[in-house]
């Protein structure tokens, strides 16, 4: 259904790095679609399959205001001419409020504005279960295509990549991206996770996922173990930025050629270079997955009035 053959491992050389014998490499997983975005149209790949495969009359998903996941979800349904319904955080917005739910729209996504309360009960079964009488026969994936099969499509991604490193970088949203690498990780590998919520607990929301989908406690406990978490990279919560990241973003489209969105990618590699430096850390090999976002990130932008490339 997508094309993940898009996404090439391609080497980067930053003067930096170089200069400490550090060989670094990207998976550009940015590549795979304009829309359907990353880690989105892995998480959605399988999600789709099954809703196809059991004959649904379209997807029901949940996000905010700058939903990259929204977005994904209602290009690739249209793709596959299904139905598809958003539930949106924030009973004042509507489809005009910015460009990505305009999108949304555009795309044939029938989006459904509720409020901050109700938008909390999204896990709920009770919740659920009353939204799928009101939309008969649709497939309900959670918030950020963080499910079983949102995991399972995640795992696709190391395996694409037939070389090993020492540590690899990801953005953490759901935990879904994370949890499904960490399941494919060679054993010798460091995963390095980025949230980039604030007051996250990673560890904890990470083992809660593999949790609730199933995975067994030693599975759960072997995955983890070569996890480290970068818990204060957020600089300053979901959203929030300050003028050093964005020059850092400029600096390394300038170097690279890739552009990293301000909410997810930038403040991974701006993570990356910090944690090098502060561990003077040489010879060794580090993979970056890059999960896309650059739509919800330059719209964030936008309405936030930051200058961003
Ligand atoms: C949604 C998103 C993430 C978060 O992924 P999770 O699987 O929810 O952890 C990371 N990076 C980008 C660019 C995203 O859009």
């Amino acid at each position: 259904m997508f094309d993940f053959q898009k996404s090439k491992l391609q080497c980067y050389k930053l003067d930096e790095l170089e200069s400490r014998s550090i060989e670094f490499f990207i998976k550009r997983d940015d590549l795979i679609d304009e829309f359907i975005s990353g880690n989105k149209g892995r998480k959605l790949n399988l999600n789709l399959e099954s809703a196809i495969h059991q004959k649904k009359s379209g997807i029901l998903t949940f996000g905010g205001a700058y939903s990259n996941h929204l977005l994904a979800t209602a290009a690739a349904c249209q793709q596959v001419g299904m139905k598809s319904v958003g539930i949106v955080r924030g009973e004042e917005l509507s489809k005009y409020s910015n460009h990505m739910l305009e999108q949304c729209s555009h795309f044939g996504m029938e989006l459904k504005f509720v409020s901050r309360d109700q938008y909390a009960l999204r896990h709920e079964k009770y919740y659920q279960e009353s939204l799928l009488i009101e939309f008969p026969n649709f497939m309900l994936i959670p918030e950020g295509g963080a499910n079983y099969l949102g995991i399972i499509g995640c795992q696709q991604i190391m395996r694409e990549i037939n070389r090993d490193f020492d540590h690899v970088f990801v953005a953490q949203g759901t935990t879904c991206t994370s949890v499904g690498i960490a399941l494919s990780l060679p054993v010798k590998t460091t995963l390095h996770t980025v949230p980039v919520l604030k007051g996250f607990d990673a560890m904890n929301e990470m083992k809660n996922l593999m949790n609730s989908v199933g995975f067994e406690e030693q599975t759960i406990h072997n995955s983890l173990k070569n996890v480290l978490v970068h818990p204060e990279s957020h600089v300053g919560g979901y959203g929030k930025v300050d003028t050093e990241l964005l020059y850092f973003i400029e600096y390394f489209y300038a170097q690279t050629s890739v552009p990293l969105d301000p909410i997810y990618t930038g403040k991974v590699i701006y993570a990356m270079m910090n944690w090098i430096q502060v561990n003077n850390i040489e010879n060794t090999s580090i993979l970056f997955i890059h999960t896309g976002g650059l739509q919800g990130g330059k719209e964030m932008s936008k309405d936030y009035k930051i200058k961003f490339a």
